[in-house]
């Protein structure tokens, strides 16, 4: 009986023991396989939270993008300019070469400019926004697809600018004052006399597409006296100020485009050589 007692209570042993050793076995392996995987998961994570810690820098993105939202403010321009270039160039190159010469001949300007003193060029300002150019930009530069002039418009856009005043860019004589025909619209020819030691002694400005003309044929004009107003050629294009600065004076009014720039000036650095003696 003590043998079979024992026997018995021995198998009951065995069996509880290894009941006990199978569930404490299992967590044992799991919790081992998890804790390497929790390890290769915290090495793995490091590693790619090092890559991240390096993509970081990307929030310096919104950074550029806040520098490009100003350069935004200055996108509606192009397309005011497009209106603006496109139109001219129809209107002018049809048939606008015809020879429609300043009213006054040369032979006469020292007539003019001996008769009254302080009207002598003594420098050159822009002829909107005196004497700056303030609040206004150029929708075509001299020489954009054959320009021989500058287009100035408002920097408001559209015909915001109508009825701006223009103003004479330097001091002069006022030697052409007609609305012209097939695109030209009212225009002012200006010649100022810049002195004997240069190679030209007379340089002319011409300022075209007005709204209204202020001055005569034969008036003296000072740097910065109102000529006219912004205009659109009645309705031909949008509002704005063709200027043009020529070093032959007296030449045809011409075509205001075209790939021979004999004779015209880049206004804007021509402008900013003579600026007037403070
Ligand atoms: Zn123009």
């Amino acid at each position: 009986m003590r043998q079979l007692i024992f026997f018995l209570f021995g198998v009951l042993l065995l069996v509880a023991c290894s009941e006990n050793s199978e569930q404490m076995s299992v967590p044992q392996s799991l919790s081992v396989k998890e804790k390497n995987n929790q390890k290769e998961n915290t090495t793995t994570q490091t590693k790619e939270i090092a890559p991240k810690s390096k993509v970081v820098p990307t929030i310096k993105k919104p950074q550029k993008e806040k520098k490009a939202a100003p350069k935004q403010k200055k996108k509606p321009k192009p397309k005011i300019q497009q209106a603006d270039i496109e139109e001219e160039i129809v209107d002018l190159t049809e048939e606008a070469i015809h020879y429609i010469p300043n009213e006054i001949p040369e032979s006469e300007y020292p007539y003019y400019f001996s008769a009254k003193e302080g009207y002598l060029s003594d420098g050159f300002d822009f002829p909107v926004g005196k004497p700056d150019a303030v609040g206004y930009y150029k929708s075509q530069n001299f020489g954009d697809r054959l320009h021989l002039g500058e287009d100035w418009n408002g920097n408001r856009g559209g015909n915001t600018d109508f009825g701006d005043p223009v103003y004479a860019s330097a001091n002069g004589l006022v030697t052409f004052v007609q609305d012209v025909c097939c695109g030209w619209g009212n225009t002012i020819r200006i010649i100022h006399y810049v002195g004997e030691d240069s190679e030209q002694p007379y340089v002319e400005s011409l300022y075209s597409h007005l709204h209204t003309m202020h001055v005569d044929v034969g008036q003296l004009v000072k740097r910065g006296q109102q000529i006219g107003t912004i205009g659109t050629a009645e309705g031909r294009y949008v509002a704005h100020l063709h200027f043009e600065m020529r070093d032959f004076i007296n030449m045809s009014i011409g075509p205001g485009y075209s790939d021979d720039q004999q004779g015209y000036l880049d206004p804007t650095p021509y402008i900013k050589q003579h600026r007037p003696l403070q």
